[in-house]
């Protein structure tokens, strides 16, 4: 990009500050620090609704009505409205101090996609329990193929639930066109850019050390028996022709 281009001229041009990424950096740091670039790189905030649990909080079997109401009332619903301050703070922020060291930006987008990924995965926890457990489906078919039997594949997303600190999920990879079990140690790690979550299980201890104490590997067997794989399998259904 040349600098005989002036600064009105370049961003009449281009409309937006997006095109100025594939810029030279020097002509773009100059730019952004115009008062015109800053109003152009500031998104919009959203703000984000908590979604209410999808059944009343004493309907599963083994994982407890108060448990239900600390994890959606006070953990999930927390996500929400941090991902909604984050969007607020994001309206004016200085984008100018961004920095891999330090810098608010910095911080503001590292915790965005932690408390993203918390309101995602804790709505389609939800949205995948309050069954009876009895697994069916075309999924479970495709659960047979790819781990030889159903009963493997639950050895293995129990092994990748005790191994986790924080979720294992039953995704599955349009790359590939596999399901595939993954452990993550947090919300925004440990996923594979791509994959399509469709069982993911929460052992954050405030998941079950309400009702089982350190006990994870029985909160676990609740977590399967109320699982609702009519859910599970719609939304197998929507994704299982998915190619990258
Ligand atoms: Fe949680």
């Amino acid at each position: 990009m040349s600098k005989t281009i002036s600064r009105r001229d370049f961003l009449a041009q281009t409309g937006k500050t997006g095109v100025l990424l594939a810029g030279g950096t020097a002509v773009l740091s100059e730019l952004l620090d115009t008062p015109e670039a800053k109003a152009q790189a500031t998104p919009k905030a959203f703000e984000y609704q908590p979604k209410p649990l999808p059944f009343a909080y004493n309907a599963l079997d083994g994982i407890s009505e108060q448990t239900n109401k600390y994890h959606h009332d006070t953990h999930y619903t927390g996500y929400v409205r941090k991902r909604n301050e984050i969007e607020q703070k994001l309206t004016t922020v200085d984008r100018t101090a961004a920095n891999a060291n330090f810098s608010e930006f910095g911080e503001l987008k590292r915790r965005e996609t932690f408390n993203a990924n918390g309101q995602i995965l804790h709505e389609l926890y939800w949205d995948i329990l309050g069954g009876d457990g009895k697994p069916a489906g075309e999924v479970v078919d495709k659960l047979k193929t790819e781990f030889g039997s159903y009963d493997n594949w639950v050895a293995d997303f129990k092994a990748c639930a005790k191994a986790a600190l924080g979720w294992a999920l039953l995704v599955y990879d349009p790359f590939d066109g596999r399901l595939h079990n993954y452990s993550g140690d947090t919300h925004n790690q440990g996923g594979v850019w791509g994959s399509i979550p469709l069982i993911p299980i929460d052992v954050f201890e405030h998941a079950y050390y309400h009702d089982n104490g350190p006990d994870r590997a029985k909160y676990i067997e609740a977590f399967l028996r109320n699982l609702k794989w009519s859910e599970i399998e719609k939304r197998y259904q929507k994704v299982k022709n998915l190619k990258w």
